[in-house]
Parts: C-alpha cells; sequence; structure tokens
C-alpha cells in the first residue's frame, strides 16, 4: 500500500477545512486536504458572510476575490426574524456578505492553489490511529487504499464527522424536535407579499410565521424568479431525513408563509434539517482536532454555521502551524479548544433561542411580540448583533482591563492604508507610537511585525500587539506615566512569550 507524509491532514474541503488549510500553507506548513466528493457538489447551504467573517477575510486579502462571487451585501442581521443593525462597531463591513457557500469554497480552494497546496478530491479518510509521534490516516480512493502519515489530523468533516465518531469523544447535546426544509425554487409568478429585493434578510422572512404556525421565509438568490425557502413547521412530526422535498410541499409552505399566487416552475435542489444541537467536549485529543461542523451542530438560524468554522479554522492555523514548526511556547495549541468552545456554545445557545417554535398558541405568540419589542432597544440590539455578527468575541488574554484586550482590533485607516493590510503575511503586529516597545519586540521579528505610527487613530492605546488571527493580545494604554510604560513593557515581553515563543538570539537579528 502507498504510503505519503506530510506535516498536516485536514478531512474535509468545505469552509473550514479550506480556510485551515490557507491559513496552514501561508505559514508554510505542508498540508494536504482529503475530500471523498470527487467534485465541488456545487450546492450552497450558507449564503452569507456575517461581517466579522468578512474582516477575517480582508485579514488576508480575501474580500477582492469574495467580491465576486457575491450578490452584494444585506445592510443588516437579525436574531429570529428581528432586524439587527451592524452599525456603530468601528468596521469597514456594517453588513453581511450575500454570497453562496460554493463561492466562498471557490475563493478559498483558488488561495490555497495559490499557495502551492491542493484538495485531493475523491480521498476519502476511512479511519486512523495516533500515537506520540504522529497519526496515520488510512484513505480510500477511486485507485484503491492509502496511507497517510502526519504529525497532526484535523477534522473539518461536517456534522457526520467521520474522524468525530472515530475518536469517540462525546458529543452532548439535544436531539432534532423540529423538522425543517429547504429548497431553491425557481418561480413563475410569487404571492404578492413576497418582498423580491432586502435590506436585511429580516425582510425575507414571513413575520411571526404570518399567524398561521411555522416560520420561513423566501430569500431572492439573483436570478429572476430564483429564490431559496426555508421553511419550518414546529407542528410537523418527524420526517425521514432522505426523504425528497415535494412541490406539493414546498407550494403549502409558500402559501403558509405568504398567501395565494405561488406558481412553481422548478425545484433546483432542496434538502431536510433539523435543529439537532450538539458539540464536542474536547475539540482536541492528542494530534487530532476538530472544527467547524465536526465539532459543533445547531439549527442554521441567523446564518452563523460557515462562519463559525471559518473563525474556528482562523483561530486554530496560526496556532497549529507554530506546534508544527517547532516555535510554539507551551499550551498555545490547547488554548484552541479554550478559546473556541465557549464561542461555540455561545452559538449553540442563541440559535436554540432563536429556533424558539412559533405556533398559534397565544402565550407562545406574545412572547414572541415581547422579543421583537426588546430586539428594538439600543441596547439590546447591539448586544444581540454582537453576538450574530461575532464582533463581541473576546478571548481571556491576562492585563489590565481595557477595551480592547482580548477583542479584534477594528479595522484602522493608517497612513499607509488599512490595519488590515498588515496581517496578510499572518503573523502578529505590533502597532506602537514609542520606540521603545518596538526596540523590545526586535528578537521576535521572524513572527511579529512592528510598525511605528504618529498616532493610533479612534483608540485608546499608545500600542497593540495583534495576533495574527487579529486578536488583542497586549495593550499600552494612552498617555500612561513613565512607571506605566515600565510595567507595559514587561507585560509586552510576557505577551510575546505567551503567544510568540520564545525570543531569538539576539545576535541573529540585525
Ligand atoms: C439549511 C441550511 C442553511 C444554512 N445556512 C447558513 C447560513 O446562511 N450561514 C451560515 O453561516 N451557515 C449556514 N448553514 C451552516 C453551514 O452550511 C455549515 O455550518 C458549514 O457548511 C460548515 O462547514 P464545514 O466546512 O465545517 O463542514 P461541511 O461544509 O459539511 O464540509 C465537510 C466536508 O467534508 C467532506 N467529508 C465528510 N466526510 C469525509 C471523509 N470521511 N473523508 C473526506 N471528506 C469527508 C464532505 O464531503 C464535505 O465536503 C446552513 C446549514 C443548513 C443545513
Amino acid at each position: 500500500m502507498e504510503t505519503s507524509k506530510i506535516d498536516v491532514v485536514v478531512v474535509g474541503s468545505g469552509p473550514t477545512g479550506l480556510m485551515l488549510a490557507t491559513e496552514l500553507a501561508l505559514a508554510g506548513v505542508e498540508v494536504v486536504v482529503l475530500e471523498r466528493l470527487a467534485e465541488p457538489s456545487g450546492q450552497s447551504k450558507a449564503l452569507n458572510l456575517q461581517p466579522r467573517t468578512a474582516e477575517v477575510f480582508d485579514l488576508r486579502g480575501l474580500m477582492e476575490p469574495t467580491r465576486e462571487y457575491a450578490h452584494g451585501t444585506w445592510g443588516s442581521g437579525h436574531f429570529g426574524g428581528r432586524p439587527l443593525s451592524y452599525e456603530g462597531w468601528q468596521t469597514r463591513h456594517p453588513y453581511q456578505v450575500n454570497i453562496p457557500q460554493a463561492g466562498v469554497e471557490r475563493v478559498l480552494e483558488d488561495r490555497l492553489a495559490e499557495l502551492g497546496a491542493r484538495v485531493r478530491r475523491g480521498h476519502e479518510l476511512l479511519d486512523f490511529t495516533q500515537n506520540d509521534a504522529g497519526v496515520t490516516a488510512a484513505v480510500r480512493t477511486t485507485a484503491g487504499e492509502s496511507r497517510i502519515e502526519a504529525r497532526y489530523l484535523v477534522g473539518c468533516d461536517g456534522g457526520r464527522s467521520a474522524v468525530r465518531k472515530r475518536l469517540g469523544v462525546a458529543f452532548p447535546g439535544t436531539d432534532a424536535s423540529q423538522f425543517a426544509f429547504v429548497a431553491d425554487v425557481a418561480f413563475d409568478a410569487l404571492p404578492a407579499a413576497v418582498p423580491t429585493r432586502l435590506r436585511s434578510v429580516s425582510d425575507a422572512i414571513a413575520k411571526e410565521g404570518n399567524g398561521k404556525g411555522g416560520a420561513g421565509g423566501l430569500i431572492p438568490l439573483g436570478e429572476p424568479g430564483l429564490f431559496r425557502l426555508i421553511f419550518n413547521d414546529p407542528r410537523a412530526g418527524q420526517r425521514d431525513q432522505a426523504e425528497p422535498v415535494s412541490t406539493a410541499e414546498v407550494a403549502a409552505a409558500v402559501e403558509r408563509l405568504f398567501g395565494a399566487g405561488a406558481v412553481i416552475a422548478e425545484i433546483r435542489w432542496a434538502s431536510r434539517f433539523t435543529n439537532v444541537t450538539r458539540q464536542v467536549e474536547h475539540y482536541r485529543v492528542g494530534r487530532v482536532l476538530l472544527a467547524g461542523d465536526a465539532a459543533h451542530v445547531h439549527f442554521p438560524a441567523g446564518g452563523q454555521g460557515l462562519n463559525l468554522g471559518v473563525q474556528d479554522a482562523m483561530n486554530l492555523g496560526w496556532k497549529l502551524a507554530a506546534e508544527v514548526q517547532g516555535r510554539a511556547p507551551a499550551g498555545l495549541l490547547d488554548t484552541y479548544h479554550s478559546e473556541r468552545h465557549p464561542v461555540g456554545a455561545r452559538v449553540l445557545h442563541n440559535t436554540r433561542a432563536q429556533s424558539m417554535p412559533v405556533d398559534p398558541a397565544p402565550e407562545t405568540v406574545a412572547m414572541s411580540q415581547l422579543i421583537t419589542e426588546l430586539a428594538k432597544l439600543p441596547e439590546a440590539n447591539r448586544h444581540l448583533a454582537g453576538m450574530v455578527s461575532g464582533f463581541d468575541i473576546r478571548y481571556e488574554v491576562d492585563g489590565p482591563d481595557h477595551p480592547l484586550l482580548g477583542g479584534r482590533l477594528p479595522d484602522l485607516e493608517l497612513p499607509l492604508g488599512w490595519a488590515s493590510d498588515l496581517f496578510h503575511p499572518g503573523r502578529g503586529v505590533l502597532l506602537s507610537t514609542d520606540p521603545r516597545y518596538l526596540e523590545l519586540a526586535r528578537p521576535w521579528s521572524d513572527r511579529v511585525d512592528a510598525t511605528t505610527l504618529p498616532e493610533l487613530p479612534d483608540l485608546t492605546a499608545d500600542a497593540v500587539l495583534v495576533r495574527p488571527d487579529g486578536y488583542v493580545c497586549w495593550v499600552a494604554p494612552a498617555d500612561g506615566s513613565p512607571s506605566d510604560t515600565t510595567d507595559n513593557t514587561k507585560r509586552l515581553d510576557g505577551a510575546l512569550r505567551t503567544w510568540f515563543g520564545r525570543p531569538q538570539d539576539t545576535a541573529q537579528v540585525d
């Protein structure tokens, strides 16, 4: 049997696997992506990038190609159909990007090819074993079975993950109690109540299930008459997931949501889904890690799953690269689990809340209307928007409390361009108005790019150290005293060691 060797095997070429592979390849890690399908399916479950994912794409220069496949933007998000404003977050992307999942995968696979790595299609992971030295994967291809030896293996193989099952990790959560479907439908005629132009995805959603029970909407797909129908009838009984969605079901759902008048020309693609909600207890077991839907599944409410997976990958990529290249500080790779498990748990929690059944019982309707009222209050709206967009993600980082510490660096317009451009190489970034901090970071210049600036616009800081994934891990607050500077300097040294490892031998630094 043929055996090949590689640094990292990524299983699955969905958005999570592709994002992770591009991050590893960018760092110079040898990576291969195994994909069991012989060709891309071309199907798109997800239709959007949340604002934080758009920012993450900016950090790697991926927004320009993304625009080629996008159908535009939606000015806001939604929480269970209630509009959310993304304004006021110091962002260049206060909106969702309307791009089908297949477009996102195309953008990422093109980038992967530019970086010299590729997806091996028609390669299905069958099994693996691991020991202290590495992982051996058994793979089925059209030419027979082969073996790959790797230092690490990452399961990005979706909700039914073979890697997760083989690991045997606990996957606690709740079983399906709601049975919904999605269908891409070409219409010859539509009920008058269907909105054809959306400012927000929430415009597409029939309000309060039109008072007849059931929730969902029709989202235009960028071609005249073509819409994505999503329909959830909380009274529907258990369905076989493999049972095809019939034209009669589609017609009945459209009538329930928007009234009579639809003429269906063709159902191009349809699939059933449920509110099964589960998350693995451990994202890492030895040399095997899980990311994306392989680590967590939930009701697709609010358009968050793809975004969660891409951001899992962004968190994991630079840490795994450092580990493989022998420059990771102790414990760095384990922060992937400690940082991303709570973020995933929060999405599971909010999607459960969003899938509260909207049935005609007066109590449920009253609660739903009350939440609608509350969501209009600016503070409540901001809270929900921060959660769904990914803007409010904050990792636990040592240091005195500061609004920036542990959170995303907002994209700043600097004299030489956008701050996000500085992250394209996938390294750490130190921005400082004080040359002393830059001097201190010189022994890390192989891992951290330092830039001196006359000021840091719109930040209450004299300097910030930012990880390759765009999260701030050290801050020198603005207008500090000389003793603060000594303290800041000590903390900067600590942060560089914690996130980037030991300094280079200073004699080697020019
Ligand atoms: C109806 C619906 C609508 C949705 N809408 C949205 C939305 O609007 N916004 C949003 O953000 N999210 C949405 N989601 C969720 C989103 O689609 C998923 O979260 C996303 O696909 C997860 O990406 P992934 O890469 O982790 O997994 P996947 O996309 O499932 O990719 C896994 C890949 O692994 C491959 N694979 C599986 N097993 C093996 C194996 N043994 N060997 C090799 N390859 C293997 C598969 O073929 C697949 O290509 C929606 C989901 C559903 C069901």
